[in-house]
């Protein structure tokens, strides 16, 4: 499938059903959806998905809770401890993955002992209080079925940065996952194509792992395609998770710059270094030195350059002032 296509259709991410204004949680309560939520809304399908109600757990319900011992992680009620509710939770988790292939993404929910992504409050046998170090056990197990797909938490996609990269990744993933619905393993053509449009991204965000990603794609691996695949799609997504930084983005807007060489003045390239170097210390968000680029691709047009997800505004993380 063409890079086009695939960007045709929106991504699909799971997402705890109590967080979009359904009536799921343990005290019966609904929550009205954030304007966080809305806002991803429009570029994701947010599908809502509750395990607690799934397997079976009544609105409203007692509290449960993560109980861990030597043996084991368990979400037990909090009341006695006595009843086991993580196998059931577990095997949703495994039916959700089985259900939902095409999920590119998921927002967990914070400090729930099924959905939290982090930092949950656990106890011990006789329920005294461990360190706040839990995974719900759900999106533990979602996590551990696809642990390249980008999840995230309510709680911290109100930071513009996480909220920016998780987004970026949910795009990244979804048009990987169009790229392989044919079901053939993607030829080295197509992975260097998919590529392509990330490459200064990438750069942006992991010099590391651009270098990788480009020793691994210098020649096809004849025996193991699949391999060179899974290898290829696990580098961009980690180098994607790498937070990215005013040095990076720097590099990456100067390599850019470098597709006008034949277009702009010796003038105009000055300011544009100059205009780098503000942005670098800070002085101007990105979005001012992307604009001109912007402008300038605009005016000498260059269809390398204008498939970058770099400059498409869906990735730039001008809010976040980066
Ligand atoms: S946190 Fe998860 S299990 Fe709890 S109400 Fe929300 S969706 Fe349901």
């Amino acid at each position: 499938m063409s890079s086009e296509s695939a960007a045709s259709t929106k991504p699909q991410v799971g997402i705890g059903a109590c967080l979009v204004g359904h009536a799921v949680r343990y005290s019966g309560d609904a929550k009205k959806r954030s304007h966080v939520l809305e806002k991803l809304a429009e570029t994701m399908d947010l599908i809502p998905l509750c395990p607690e109600v799934a397997i079976g757990l009544p609105v409203p319900r007692e509290p449960i809770r993560i109980v861990e011992n030597n043996e084991g992680i368990y979400v037990k009620d909090s009341e006695t401890q006595t009843i086991e509710y993580a196998q059931p939770l577990r095997n949703f988790a495994n039916e959700m993955t089985a259900k939902h292939r095409e999920f590119a993404g998921y927002v967990f929910v914070k400090g729930s002992p099924s959905c939290g992504y982090e930092r949950v409050k656990r106890y011990n046998d006789e329920g005294n209080a461990l360190a706040n170090t839990g995974v719900g056990v759900y999106a533990q197990q979602i996590m551990d079925n696809d642990p390249l797909l980008p999840v995230e938490e309510n709680g911290r996609l109100h930071d513009p940065n996480l909220r920016e990269n998780f987004v970026r990744r949910v795009h990244a993933y979804h048009e990987w996952k169009q790229l392989n619905k044919v079901g053939d393993i993607p030829t080295l053509h197509q992975l260097s194509q998919f590529y392509s449009r990330y490459k200064y991204l990438v750069m942006a965000h992991s010099v590391t792992h651009y270098k990788k990603i480009g020793r691994l794609l210098s020649k096809p691996d004849r025996e193991n395609p699949q391999q060179q695949a899974d290898h290829f799609i696990e580098l961009l997504m980690t180098a994607l998770k790498c937070s990215a930084t005013r040095k990076g983005y720097s590099n990456a807007l100067s390599h850019i710059k470098g597709y006008l060489k034949r277009d702009i003045s010796s003038t105009e390239r000055i300011s544009f270094d100059q205009l780098i170097d503000q942005y670098r210390t800070g002085e101007v968000p990105l979005i001012v030195p992307v604009k001109l680029l912007n402008h300038y691709f605009n005016t000498y047009p260059n269809d390398y350059i204008s498939q970058q997800t770099f400059l498409m505004d869906n990735v730039i993380p001008a809010k976040a002032g980066i």
